[in-house]
C-alpha cells in the first residue's frame, strides 16, 4: 500500500503546540507581540464575497510591495506557503549531487537534511567553529559540492556571520552553484546579504514573515534573488501547486509589510529584552551564546538540556532542546515578553542554583 519513497521517510519534527494547559510558550521562536493591528481592522472590514475566487498564483501585490520595500524588482522576489515551502522548492530546483554533496553546517535549521532526504540530495555537515559559528573556510575546503545552504542568524545558536565573512564565501565560491542564506531571524539584529543581490547571481536570501511579523500562522515566506532563480522558483511551485499562498494570507502580508513603524517598535523591544536577557542567564552561571535572533541557546555546567526542559516543563515554562552529541547540554529559549523572561530567570535560580 505505500510507497517505498514514504516507508523510507524521516520526517522533520517541528517544536511541540500543547493544548492540554496553558504554558510561558518559549520553544518555538514566535513573536511574543502580536501583528499589526492594521490587519484586525482589516479582517473586520473583509468581503467574504472576494472568497469565491481563486488567489493571485503570482502575487503580484504582496511582492511589489516587497520589492519597493527592499530596493529590488518584483521579478527578484518569490512568495511562498511559510518559508518551508520556498527551502523545498529551492532543494528541488538547484541542489544536485551528482555535482557533488551539498554543504550545510553540523548544527543549523534540521529541516534541510529532511529536505536532502525528501529530494535524494546528497550532503556533508560542516562543523561549527569553535565559537559555534557557522565555518566559511570549512565550506571553501570541500572540493566538489553542488551548492551550499546555512541560515544566518543560525538556528538553534543565534549566532551570527557578518556581511564581510559571507562576502569572502561567495567570492572563492563557483558562481554556477547556489548559495542559499536563510534569512528567518535577520530582523532581530543581524547583518543581512540584501546588497548583495544584483553582484552575485548565485545567492538566494529566504525570509518569514512568522518571526519578525508576528505571523507564524498564516504561513507566509518570501525569497529573493536573481531573476532567473526566482523564475526556477515559480516552475517547482507551478509543478506543484498553483495557490499556495491563499488570498487572506497575501492581503494580510502586504498589510503587514507596509506597517513599518509597528514593526520596529516590538522589534527593539524584543533585542532589548534577549540582551537583558542573556546578561541575566549569564551572570547566573550559564553559558549563553551570542545571539542575533529572537532566541538564545544557552547550557548550565552540570545540566542536561533535556533535565533544564523537564523541570522548566513542570513549572509551565516550555523551552526547546536537542538531544544530538555536540548540542545536547543546551536549550534553546525563545525571548518573550518582559515578564516572562523575569520569571524564567526566578525559575532558573530556584531550580539550578
Ligand atoms: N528557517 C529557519 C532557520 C527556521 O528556524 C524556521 C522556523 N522553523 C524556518 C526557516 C521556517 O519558517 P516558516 O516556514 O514559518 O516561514
Amino acid at each position: 500500500m505505500f510507497s517505498k519513497r514514504v516507508r523510507n521517510l524521516t520526517p522533520y519534527v517541528p517544536g511541540e503546540q500543547p493544548q492540554d494547559r496553558k504554558y510561558i510558550k518559549l520553544n518555538t521562536n514566535e513573536n511574543p507581540y502580536p501583528p499589526s493591528p492594521r490587519i484586525g481592522d482589516f479582517l473586520k472590514r473583509f468581503d467574504v464575497e472576494r472568497l469565491r475566487l481563486y488567489p493571485d498564483p503570482i502575487f503580484h501585490g504582496l511582492r511589489e510591495k516587497l520589492a519597493r520595500r527592499y530596493g529590488l524588482k518584483k521579478e527578484n522576489v518569490f512568495v511562498s506557503n511559510g518559508s518551508d515551502e520556498a527551502l523545498s522548492f529551492a532543494f528541488y530546483a538547484f541542489f544536485d549531487s551528482s555535482l557533488g554533496r551539498l554543504l550545510l553546517p553540523e548544527f543549523t535549521y534540521s529541516f534541510y537534511p529532511v529536505y536532502c532526504d525528501f529530494y535524494g540530495i546528497e550532503y556533508k555537515k560542516i562543523p561549527l567553529n569553535h565559537n559555534f559559528l557557522v565555518d566559511i573556510e570549512g565550506f571553501l575546503k570541500e572540493p566538489r559540492s553542488c551548492g551550499v545552504i546555512f541560515a544566518n542568524p543560525n538556528a538553534p545558536t543565534g549566532t551570527c556571520l557578518t556581511l564581510e565573512e559571507i562576502v569572502r564565501l561567495l567570492d572563492r565560491y563557483p558562481r554556477d552553484r547556489v548559495v542559499v542564506v536563510d534569512e528567518a531571524y535577520i530582523d532581530f539584529g543581524g547583518e543581512s546579504v540584501l546588497s548583495l543581490i544584483g553582484k552575485n547571481r548565485n545567492l538566494l536570501i529566504m525570509r518569514t514573515f512568522s518571526k519578525s511579523m508576528s505571523l507564524a500562522g498564516l504561513r507566509v515566506g518570501f525569497t529573493m534573488g536573481d531573476e532567473e532563480l526566482v523564475e526556477a522558483l515559480f516552475t517547482v511551485k507551478d509543478a506543484f501547486n498553483s495557490y499556495p499562498v491563499d488570498m487572506l494570507a497575501q492581503a494580510i502580508a502586504e498589510i503587514a509589510i507596509e506597517d513599518e513603524a509597528y514593526y520596529k517598535f516590538i522589534i527593539e523591544r524584543i533585542i532589548e529584552t534577549r540582551d537583558h536577557f542573556s546578561l541575566e542567564l549569564s551572570r547566573l552561571g550559564w553559558n549563553v551564546l551570542p545571539s542575533k535572533a529572537n532566541f538564545v541557546f544557552a547550557e548550565k555546567m552540570g545540566i542536561s538540556g533535556g533535565e533544564v526542559y523537564r523541570k522548566l516543563k513542570e513549572r509551565g515554562i516550555l523551552v526547546r532542546y536537542f538531544p544530538i552529541e555536540g548540542i545536547k547540554d543546551f536549550v534553546r529559549i525563545t525571548i518573550g515578553k518582559k515578564e516572562e523572561m523575569d520569571r524564567l530567570l526566578e525559575e532558573v535560580k530556584a531550580l539550578f542554583p
